[in-house]
């Protein structure tokens, strides 16, 4: 087996391969709600997880060491936050790893630049 190779089973051992436009598309079929009501329901499903996920470190800090399992509950909490993410990526109609890479390439921007801290959408 040479470099490359070792690389690469070494990433996939590592780290999933989902390609986050496949996520999406298969989150979809899961998806069970009123659709005329969809931008609603997904904004406050969205919400709701990521309340859930406060509540969860919340805990953390009341709790410590005697929460079972901690970071599993914030994993499954995060999981719930991107479902919704890709679903409101669907109502969109717009690709989610794309939404992803256009995310990364701004904070790269405000990176170089110098901007990275501070506040304001299009700095
Ligand atoms: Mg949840």
């Amino acid at each position: 087996m040479n470099l490359e190779q070792e690389v690469k089973k070494f990433m996939e051992s590592k780290y999933s391969m989902m390609k986050a436009s496949n996520y999406q598309l298969q989150a979809k079929e899961t998806a069970i709600f009123p659709k005329d009501k969809a931008l609603e329901y997904l904004t406050l499903g969205l919400v709701g997880e990521a309340g859930e996920i406060a509540n969860k470190v919340k805990k953390v800090i009341r709790d410590g060491n005697r929460l079972n399992n901690p970071k599993q509950n914030v994993r499954d909490e995060i999981g719930d936050v991107l479902w919704y993410c890709a679903m409101l990526c669907d109502w969109l109609e717009d690709d989610m790893g794309k939404i992803m890479e256009d995310n990364l390439a701004k904070l790269r921007s405000r990176k170089e630049r110098g901007v990275l801290g501070g506040s304001g959408d299009n700095r």
